[in-house]
């Protein structure tokens, strides 16, 4: 008997457990192979998804280390463009969370060249844009440096180039977090007030107020000052409302004992900004201020159906998907509120959840979404957010690109058999590959029950191709949204990928849409016919219909 030569080394049929000759593929975490995404897109993913939590396969701190380590390459290569990136994500609100941008930025006043440390100290007031942003950029910062001129004139900059208005509201919401105050940091860059109210307001963060006046303060800086602390001291629930109604005290600066009241919330709710709201569904449904029916409720469904008002928020479409979440749950994450939904809310959620996204133009081409509904898109949260696994919110990114087009197969799939932690079992798995029936008709929360309730497996990222050959399929780009951690196929997706081109001559396109930051994609670098996309970021679905369009 002779040896298969063709069998060992063969270009176009690789198994998953096998790197594709020639191809510079590395191993994955799961004991597969594919390619490392280079470090700009490594950049992107970590600026847009974090590492909180981890991978399903690989810790927060190694996951972290390996991204600042992308970061740091990218920033000897070209500095600027880093800070310039840094900017784009966190100014346009892409990334649901900003602290990996303030992480990347103080790698950059710290770890690059001079004109690149000087180009993120100026950043900074962009990046940080409340008091935390700031107290976070500073603790990342004194891991990789120390306090020179640069460090201190930036900080500088930050107070003395914020206007009064805006600086006493950061002073007086923003007092002290994780260790940092503005105490602390006026104490370390000792900066000359820029005006006689910033005097003031540096005063009142060193020593506070001994006693006010009874008169409001004729400059609308001091004025925050004295409503806050004359909240401090309110001693009922009238003096509250009345410096609500007469004075614009905002949630914010309403002593926690007061936050139980209806009335309270009753003054509060016409002008509680977008985020505020968000966050506080809960809350005033469990004081039975939104109850179904009521004008209330009315107010805050068409506020949430606003779609202009919920993009000039920025607000993040995780963050409406965490609120839907809980609100849906009827009862607090934590502590034990309680509470009836009111469906008005549910459904005017549901739409906010499609507004946040940037506007998408539809391809007009045949679409298969498929999703990796693995083991380990489960066993990896989004950007921290709690309760949000990958493969739900790529279910809920699938919908927002169903939305938009006519012609959309949706296939989720998965393996037979266990998720093993690195371990390529010998044994056959059966193909798990079918459509799902979804669709943004239905209610998302109904969606993301379903994608919940699906069983677990193995993954082999080739399935979707294989599976449109099989059945005849006329599919003019795959998008596969997946953590790429691919092992148990018999083929590499992007060999299957050729074939169907091949036997359909249809010059299909894949876009994988990455929805961890971990290095890896099952993209082909080479292929111009492939692209990598961060999963998450308020443009995603608008990137994906750009590249499918060509
Ligand atoms: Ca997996």
């Amino acid at each position: 008997m002779s040896v298969n030569y063709g069998s060992i080394f063969n270009t176009r049929v690789t198994p998953q457990s096998q790197p594709i000759p020639g191809a510079g593929q590395t191993p994955n975490s799961a004991g597969g192979f594919a390619w490392l995404v280079d470090d700009w897109t490594q950049l992107e993913r970590f600026l847009i998804l974090g590492s909180e939590g981890g991978t399903f396969y690989v810790s927060e701190q190694k996951l972290t280390v390996d991204n600042a380590q992308a970061a740091v390459r990218c920033i000897q290569a070209d500095g600027r463009r880093v800070v310039a990136q840094v900017v784009d994500v966190s100014q346009g609100g892409k990334a649901a969370k900003n602290d990996p941008a303030l992480f990347v930025l103080a790698l950059a006043a710290g770890l690059g060249d001079l004109e690149t440390r000087r180009a993120a100290m100026e950043a900074l007031p962009l990046v940080a844009r409340t008091g935390t942003h700031l107290f976070h950029f500073l603790e990342y910062v004194e891991g990789v440096r120390g306090w020179g001129r640069l460090l201190r004139n930036g900080i500088t900059g930050w107070y003395n180039g914020m206007e009064p208005g805006r600086l006493a509201y950061q002073a007086v919401k923003y007092q002290q977090r994780d260790g940092w105050s503005h105490r602390d940091a006026l104490r370390l860059a000792k900066p000359v007030p820029a005006s006689a109210q910033h005097d003031a307001i540096f005063g009142w963060i060193a020593k506070g107020w001994d006693e006010i006046g009874s008169d409001l303060p004729g400059e609308e800086s001091l004025r925050l000052l004295w409503v806050y602390e004359r909240a401090k001291r309110a001693t009922s629930e009238d003096e509250i409302r009345s410096l609500i109604r007469e004075h614009r005290l905002t949630w914010e600066f309403v002593p926690s004992e007061w936050l139980g009241s209806r009335e309270v919330w009753a003054e509060l709710l016409p002008n509680l900004p977008l985020g505020a709201l968000l966050r506080n569904l809960g809350r005033m449904s469990a004081n039975d201020l939104l109850v179904a029916g009521s004008p209330e409720v009315e107010a805050v469904a068409a506020r949430l159906r606003d779609g202009e008002a919920i993009r000039r928020a920025r607000l993040h479409p995780l963050a409406v998907l965490v609120a839907m979440k809980t609100y849906a749950s009827g009862k607090g994450v934590r502590g034990s509120l309680k509470w009836e939904t009111a469906s008005a809310i549910t459904d005017a959620l549901d739409e906010a959840f499609y507004q946040a996204f940037e506007n998408v133009e539809p391809t007009g081409k045949r679409l298969m979404l498929a999703l990796d509904v693995s083991g380990s898109m489960e066993g990896s949260e989004i950007a921290g957010m709690t309760g949000i696994k990958a493969r739900i919110a790529s279910a809920a990114l699938a919908l927002v690109t169903m939305r938009t087009e006519q012609q959309v197969i949706v296939t989720g799939f998965t393996t037979a058999g266990s998720d093993g932690m690195g371990k390529v079992s010998k044994r056959r798995y059966d193909s798990g590959i079918s459509t799902l029936d979804i669709s943004p008709r239905q209610r998302l929360d109904d969606v993301v029950g379903r994608i919940s309730n699906l069983p677990f497996g193995g993954t082999d990222c080739a399935l979707p191709m294989l599976y449109a050959l099989e059945k005849g399929l006329e599919v003019d780009a795959f998008v596969v949204y997946t953590d790429s951690e691919t092992w148990a196929g018999s083929i590499h997706p992007s060999q299957a990928l050729a074939q169907y081109r091949e036997r359909t001559g249809i010059p299909a396109r894949l876009v994988v849409v990455g929805m961890t930051s971990n290095g890896f994609s099952i993209a082909d670098p080479k292929d111009p016919g492939m692209l990598d996309v961060v999963g998450m970021s308020t443009e995603t679905p608008q990137v994906i219909s750009h590249f499918i369009r060509g």
